[in-house]
């Protein structure tokens, strides 16, 4: 039974191991979530994140003025099965409580202060509607209940159907994210809070900082829930 089906007939269940939720649990209980590898503090996820983009990307030195993240991502674990609940079975209320958890995590390494809006990663249109929504929009209207800062959905358009990245190689990654964002609005804030859901190489949230930064940002610092694993 897929997770969608499953959370509508029983929504008081967590979706990892089924026993019943606890009030204020949403979607996975607290049991689970202990199973999910967080970092030990922001500073040492940011060190860890910004080091991944910039192995894989050089020019990730310099692009981003600050990153953040909140889990390591690993497949097969209990993190996996709540972000693929999240991504491609509709739950989007677990992007918000992710959203608003990173959100709380991500305060001391990137201040509310010092950015001027968030701006979700975009799906491509075909890729919105096959889904219904963005998880990376869900979660950038969590950290935004946080930081009481405008998600700017309407700043960057993705115009290529791109193929999945799961699976390529680094080269193919950026390769198959050449232009593949633009940007949609005449003029661009300062300093954006770009927001996606899973970093792995940093080939998507590299191409959009770049398109973002073409059109006049000056500042980008990047949040993700989690940085996959070296496994
Ligand atoms: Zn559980």
């Amino acid at each position: 039974m897929s997770a969608q089906l499953f959370h509508f007939l029983f929504p008081e269940v967590c979706i990892v191991c089924g026993k019943l939720l606890m009030p204020g649990e949403q979607g996975c209980c607290s049991g689970c979530k202990e199973d999910f590898e967080a970092f030990p503090d922001s500073r040492a996820a940011s060190h860890a994140l910004m080091h991944s983009i910039q192995l894989h990307f050089s020019k990730g030195y310099g692009l981003f003025s600050q990153v953040a993240c909140r889990y390591r991502y690993y497949r097969h674990r209990p993190l996996q099965k709540v972000l693929h609940a999240m991504k491609y079975e509709g739950m989007y209320t677990l992007g918000l409580a992710f959203g608003r958890e990173l959100g709380t995590w991500i305060r001391d390494v990137i201040p509310p202060e010092s950015i001027d809006c968030l701006v979700p990663v975009p799906l491509h249109r075909l890729k919105l509607v096959e889904r219904s929504f963005n998880q990376a929009e869900k979660i950038a209207e969590g950290i935004a209940e946080i930081y009481m800062k405008p998600v700017r959905g309407d700043l960057l358009e993705r115009c290529r159907y791109t193929l999945t990245q799961t699976g390529l190689p680094v080269a193919a990654r950026r390769k198959n994210l050449d232009d593949a964002f633009r940007t949609s609005a005449e003029s661009i804030p300062e300093r954006i809070l770009l927001v996606d859901d899973v970093v792995t190489t940093g080939a998507t949230v590299v191409a959009a900082a770049e398109t973002l930064k073409r059109a006049g940002a000056i500042s980008i610092t990047a949040a993700a829930i989690a940085l996959t694993a070296k496994e």
